[in-house]
């Protein structure tokens, strides 16, 4: 194969813009093939001393912008093509936002809820060995994704620190307060999520608690847009997490549903509630859904059964581009990851900063500048959507395309 390193996920996600935008085959390979990948594997000592090999990824996909920035994340079934996707996400959603970053991802093979504590630490500090020669606060910034945590961060800034020999807490971002986080980055993409919403649905005449919400996904994303859209008011009707999900016509206490979900590591059982499948939550008659979990969730399997007026990808590559195209026909109007799931990396970027400079921000001040870099991105976005009248995941790659390769050009890459 004459390009082996080729994402042919990215290429699908960018052929649609691609005619519009009438990209050459140079500009098209400049955005469809990561800068860097690596594949590693590394032993870890597990604690009934046997030892196991985990294999390990990061792909830092373009730096045209600024250093590679991405999270990480823990899954059984993570492999290199789907890092490869998600880390072309991430150039062009730092693009969208404006943020001075390129875009990178990785992840371990692991289901981290199998393996104990003192596993997950050294699994943790293991990858940070591997690849500490190719991060730092000025090429590549790690951070949190599906199933990693603030405490994974800290382990990972700590190993890198000690590697080094010096502080160095623009390694990584999403980490806890006490070693240099910043306020608000652990709500930070849900409450992102909560400004484009509100922006993008600012002409509605419809109110909040008319508004029935469906929210796929109970994790760190899912769970906290569920929080913050039920204090202001919307009717959260379902959610769901890996297991199994919950149904009320009539709006569910997610304050109530949250202290269940402690409780009984487990949605199932909730008192006054239909239980549903992950499925049906999909199919359901509401006026927002709110994929928060993982990819392909939306195919043209099922995108023909969707009911819902609006999709707010808070996950990431939530629907494929068949089950896009199938949307569109629909008229359900599909607020893209790359702008709908923004505020994470927006947050991480403020750390990063607040890190360089020693100083740090209030909690007022994050949500005040998180809110700015929303409303700015989201207007920009839908100023294109009415300039090449498309939709607002065409127009979003249009935008992040044009930065991208604007960059490229002036770095004398392109003609
Ligand atoms: N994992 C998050 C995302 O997919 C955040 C990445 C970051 O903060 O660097 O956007």
């Amino acid at each position: 194969m004459e390009k082996p390193n080729v994402c042919i996920n990215c290429y699908n996600m960018l052929d649609k813009i691609a005619g519009r935008l009438s990209l050459s085959k140079s500009e098209i390979d400049i955005l469809t093939i990561p800068k860097r990948s690596f594949t590693f594997s590394f032993p870890v000592i597990m604690d009934d001393g046997s030892t196991r090999i985990f294999t390990g990824y990061r792909i830092q996909f373009n730096d045209a912008r600024g250093p590679t920035k991405g999270g990480i994340r823990f899954h059984p079934e993570v492999d290199l093509e789907e890092i490869k996707t998600l880390a072309f996400l991430m150039t062009l959603k730092c693009a969208v936002s404006g943020l001075p970053f390129g875009g990178a991802k990785g992840g371990i093979v692991v289901d981290p809820k199998k393996i104990s504590k003192g596993e997950l630490e050294r699994v943790s500090r293991e990858y940070i060995r591997e690849l500490y020669r190719f991060i730092g606060p000025n090429a590549d910034i790690p951070a949190p994704d599906v199933n990693t945590n603030p405490q994974i961060m800290a382990w990972m800034l700590d190993e890198y620190e000690k590697i080094m020999g010096m502080h160095a807490p623009g390694v990584i971002t999403g980490k806890p307060l006490e070693l240099g986080g910043s306020f608000v980055r652990d709500i930070s993409t849900s409450l992102g999520g909560f400004f484009v919403l509100k922006e993008a649905t600012r002409d509605s005449k419809v109110k909040p608690s008319n508004t029935k919400i469906a929210v796929q996904g109970f994790g760190n994303a899912g769970m906290n847009i569920a929080k913050i859209l039920h204090g202001k008011g919307y009717k959260i009707i379902a959610v769901s997490d890996s297991k199994s999900g919950i149904h009320h016509e009539n709006g569910l206490d997610v304050k109530k549903v949250i202290e269940h979900k402690e409780k009984n590591s487990s949605l199932s059982g909730f008192k006054g509630a239909k239980e549903i499948s992950n499925e049906d939550l999909l199919e359901l008659e509401c006026n927002v859904l709110i994929p928060a979990a993982l990819e392909n969730q939306i195919t043209k399997n099922n995108a023909n059964k969707i009911k819902a007026e609006i999709i707010l990808e808070v996950a990431n590559a939530p629907i494929t581009p068949e089950a896009d195209l199938i949307l569109e026909k629909k008229k359900i109007r599909v607020i893209p990851d790359i702008l709908a799931n923004a505020g994470g990396v927006v947050v991480s970027y403020f750390e990063w900063v607040q890190n360089s400079m020693n100083y740090y921000w209030t909690t007022k001040e994050v949500t005040k500048k998180l809110e700015d870099y929303i409303v700015d991105s989201t207007r920009e976005v839908q100023k294109t959507c009415k300039e090449f009248k498309c939709t607002m995941r065409d127009a979003a790659y249009i935008l992040a395309v044009n930065k991208v390769l604007s960059a490229e050009r002036l770095r004398g890459v392109l003609k």
